[in-house]
């Protein structure tokens, strides 16, 4: 993480480009916090860059003046660890949405948890498909009634299966599933709670390692859930120790209670880390005499 001396204003911050979000989207207070985090830390904007993939979130780093890539659908994680892998000074954060990350790209979350690269992943999570026009996503509620969920009788079923009228989809559980691949730091926030999302941020971007932040993040035009949110969001309990990961995962399974805060932290080597302990301490393996004799087994 560079810093820098120069105090930036969230005005230097703020691209030419300006936010097309709906008015009230989330998306917004997640930008907002993105923008308070790096004055906060004093990150260099020469030093950032963010990574995104596709979905109304994916828009975010055209509004951020700093380095951005604005990926393929759910392939924000390999992009950002090939980013982060070239140039390890690099502050690199993710923006992604709730079908980047737990849909489509779901497949890169454990490996990107395996190899623990310093990447913060913020998920901008609305439960719906908002870019394509109100489709159900991995983390809509099985009774979401939106306007493409099937009809049956006249009445909408919710997540229900095309081929089984009589089956609706679970959501999945992101906070839990992150627990589950040991993400080293897992947390979760409100876009309508600023202060808080500040601060779980910065943990994040401080945290060397792979982090997720789990942002609820409400679409105001496809599936409007800032009342449901405002009442069930609370702080985890203050007992709550991140570093007991069973503990973080029964919190996480709690689905009626919006726990917000810092669910699970664990510190272990970065992937950045290892590797360049790797190249200043060569080990034999690598050494020219122990690659020798196999080169001459080719050449025979
Ligand atoms: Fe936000 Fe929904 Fe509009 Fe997309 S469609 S910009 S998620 S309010």
């Amino acid at each position: 993480m560079i810093t820098t001396d120069v105090k930036y204003k969230v005005s230097d911050l703020k691209s030419d480009v300006k936010p097309i979000w709906c008015p009230g989207c989330g998306d917004f207070g997640v930008l907002s916090a993105v923008f308070r985090a790096i004055i906060d830390l004093q990150l260099d904007p020469s030093h950032l860059a963010i990574i995104s993939g596709i979905g109304c979130s994916g828009r975010f780093p055209a509004f951020v003046n700093a380095y951005g890539f604005h990926g393929i659908h759910g392939r924000a994680l390999p992009l950002a660890t090939g980013t982060k892998l070239a140039n390890p000074e690099l502050t690199v954060l993710v923006a992604g949405g709730d079908g980047d990350a737990f849909s489509i790209g779901a497949g890169h979350l454990p490996h990107a948890a395996r190899r623990n690269i310093d990447l913060t992943y913020v998920v901008m999570d609305n439960s719906i498909y908002g870019l394509t026009k109100g489709q159900p996503s991995a983390t809509s509620p099985s009774d979401v009634l939106v306007q493409s969920t099937v009809k049956h009788k006249g009445r909408r079923k919710g997540t229900v299966g095309l081929l089984n009228l009589a089956q609706t989809l679970e959501p999945v559980n992101p906070i839990a599933m992150a627990i589950g691949y040991n993400i080293g730091f897992v947390a979760r926030a409100f876009s309508a709670r600023p202060k808080e999302l500040n601060e779980i941020l910065k943990a994040a971007v401080l945290h060397r390692g792979f982090s997720l932040v789990q942002v609820i993040s409400p679409c105001t035009t496809f599936f409007d859930t800032y009342d449901l949110w405002r009442e069930i969001a609370e702080p985890l309990p203050e007992d709550h120790d991140p570093s007991d990961r069973l503990l973080a995962f029964e919190r996480a399974l709690e689905t009626d209670r919006g726990y917000m805060g810092i669910f699970y932290r664990q510190e272990r080597p970065s992937f950045e880390d290892q590797v360049a302990k790797l190249v200043s301490q060569p080990s034999d393996a690598f050494a020219p005499t122990a690659i020798a004799p196999l080169l001459d087994a080719f050449r025979r």
